[in-house]
């Protein structure tokens, strides 16, 4: 796709007037002024199109047109490869070349489907189920692994023409709200290639998803984009289908080994995967986690993935996922699980719909792992204990050096971009040396920032609420009594919620919390004004909700509400600050109204 370059236009001089490229079935045409931008990335601004609801137009910003002229025109060229939208995935592909009507032979930006607000989410708000109430998207568990299964079939048809995504994270995959549907965006950062041949490299990486092979490799030099795609998919998949979305490079690891990395990143490069089917001794999984649980082949794949670099296909993914599709069991409240226990009510399976051919205790034996110190279930605070002393470690002297991330990444620094805008093999030249001025210094980051469209509903900040960011437990000491602890985790209080709760809502008494002698003599922390904070907490906190207590080494998680069924209420509570150990107990209401404990 050569073309000329001319010298690009002057900024103040930007044209208001865009013609659409003709394809087969439609002519070239002017489209008029574009009305204010409705998002805006570092590259480029977003624009409704005038005469299309359906479509929206992305410019480029005028430093930005000669690293992407030549590519998105590629990607038009091939439009007609990429698969038709369906109920499963689409791509958010580059349509028509928009142009100056004065200088036609030059790419200003591209036309492409809309996706509106009120029907598509960020799929990491589909990840955690603080996120998916505050959305109001559906808990099943079987949408999420149809939406780990969709997200599969899209990546492989974009890898069977070519396209590597490099830089996929959940920010630029979205999914409907009404069910599983994947929709891929962002597709001109993607990587081209013509067999083995780079046609036009990636821009950016974000070091989460970056495979450890690649995470020192600039985004235009990854050399195995499919080994990349294969890291960033295992990544967002195991977060998906683990419980209060997990990251699969947390783990609880001992002081014991004191120089062991405590970021994502450090681990991965280390290869410090905590939910393998061979337990790493240095790390082990976090005690909510439901890996154990998962298919034998969906373990594999993801220590494959995850632990090693030979990664499955996402062809492999889609058998995968497919035989783990008829594995789920349904409980008698018609929550959709692996294994013979329900992971969000506790109790034991019936077969689900598409289920299991045979009774589950001979399917659990297989998909169970082999005996092993930490490869049992672990699902309750004793199992922590039970897997630290099987490592031959007292329990003191554990602490958490990291905790899962349960908020979506921050667009921070996270995101890398090549050192240089990407060079078309066809040979343009980068910033041409007569390029006007740059209006603003650019972030090197790609994330788009929505701005407040005029005939939409507000758009949901990419800013992860601060009520579910979990209080880092690095060097807190053992345990820090306060008697000062007040909640810093407001309810959410969702509209249904809130309508509901006045019928029930007391003003939060410290004796309304009966305890269990056991646990009451455990909690360091206890005072009349924290069982004030958990009363209040057991009233009107949605599950999953955390218990935030504020002690002069900052904000330490003290408890959390669990999955029940009402009218009783669980709640996991952690006697000693800063420490991983927790409590679990179920809380029913009595006659006097009180929150009754007892051990679960
Ligand atoms: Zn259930």
């Amino acid at each position: 796709m050569s073309r000329q370059s001319p010298p690009p236009p002057p900024a103040q001089a930007m044209p208001k007037h865009y013609l659409e490229a003709a394809t087969k079935s439609n002519p070239a045409r002017g489209i008029g002024t574009l009305s204010a931008p409705i998002a805006e990335g570092g590259a480029g601004h977003i624009y409704r199109h005038p005469h299309d609801p359906s479509q929206v137009i992305k410019l480029y910003k005028p430093d930005r047109i000669d690293g992407h002229a030549d590519k998105i025109s590629y990607m038009a060229a091939v439009a007609d490869r990429v698969p038709p939208p369906s109920s499963q995935f689409r791509v958010i592909w580059p349509k028509r070349i928009i142009a100056d009507v004065a200088r036609p032979d030059r790419p200003l930006g591209f036309s492409m489907e809309f996706l509106d607000a009120r029907d598509w989410v960020r799929l990491d708000k589909f990840s955690h189920p603080i996120l998916r109430r505050q959305e109001g998207l559906s808990d099943s568990y079987r949408l999420r692994l149809l939406a780990v299964r969709h997200l599969a079939m899209a990546i492989n048809a974009l890898h069977a023409i070519g396209a590597h995504i490099i830089d996929l994270k959940p920010e630029n995959i979205m999914v409907s709200r009404s069910g599983a549907t994947i929709a891929i965006i962002d597709c001109d950062g993607m990587q081209l290639n013509s067999g083995a041949r780079v046609l036009f490299p990636a821009a950016l990486k974000t070091l989460d998803y970056t495979a450890p092979e690649f995470q020192s490799v600039a985004p235009n030099r990854i050399d195995n984009p499919a080994n990349q795609d294969g890291f960033a998919f295992a990544v967002i998949a195991f977060r998906l289908l683990n419980r209060d979305a997990i990251e699969p490079f947390s783990g609880i690891t001992s002081p014991r080994l004191p120089n062991l990395p405590s970021d994502a990143v450090g681990r991965s490069l280390a290869g410090m995967y905590a939910f393998g089917l061979k337990p790493d001794p240095r790390i082990a999984p976090q005690p909510q986690s439901i890996h154990t649980t998962w298919p034998l082949a969906l373990r594999q794949a993801f220590d494959s993935a995850l632990a090693s670099r030979n990664r499955p296909s996402m062809q492999d993914w889609l058998r995968i996922t497919d035989l783990a599709l008829r594995e789920l069991n349904r409980c008698k409240s018609s929550h959709y699980h692996f294994g013979h226990k329900c992971h969000t009510c506790g109790s034991l399976s019936m077969p689900g719909p598409s289920g299991p051919s045979m009774p589950w205790p001979s399917r659990l034996r297989n998909l169970l792992v082999p005996a092993g110190p930490l490869s049992s279930p672990i699902k309750i605070g004793m199992g922590v204990c039970l897997g630290m002393i099987a490592l031959g470690l007292p329990i003191s002297q554990y602490q958490a050096l990291s905790t899962p991330r349960d908020a979506p990444p921050k667009p921070t620094s996270l995101v890398v971009a090549a050192p240089e805008p990407p060079l078309p093999a066809t040979g343009i030249a980068g910033r041409n040396a007569s390029s006007p001025p740059l209006n603003a210094p650019l972030p090197p980051i790609r994330e788009i920032r929505e701005l407040p469209p005029p005939n939409l509903k507000a758009p949901v900040s990419p800013t992860p609420s601060p009520l579910i960011e979990l209080p880092s437990m690095v060097a807190l000491p053992p345990e820090f009594p306060s008697r000062n602890a007040s909640s810093d985790s407001p309810s959410l209080n969702p509209p249904a919620l809130r309508d509901a709760a006045p019928t029930r809502r007391l003003p939060p008494s410290p004796s309304r919390l009966v305890l269990p002698d056991f646990a009451g003599r455990q909690i360091t922390w206890l005072g009349p004004s924290e069982a004030s904070t958990l009363v209040d907490a057991l009233d009107t906190k949605l599950d999953g909700e955390r218990i935030v207590v504020r002690t002069s080494a900052g904000s330490v998680l003290a408890a959390q509400i669990g999955q029940s069924r009402p009218p009783c209420r669980s709640m996991e509570i952690y006697p000693r600050l800063g420490n991983m150990i927790f409590i679990s107990l179920l809380f029913c209401p009595d006659t006097q109204r009180r929150w009754v404990g007892r051990r679960t």
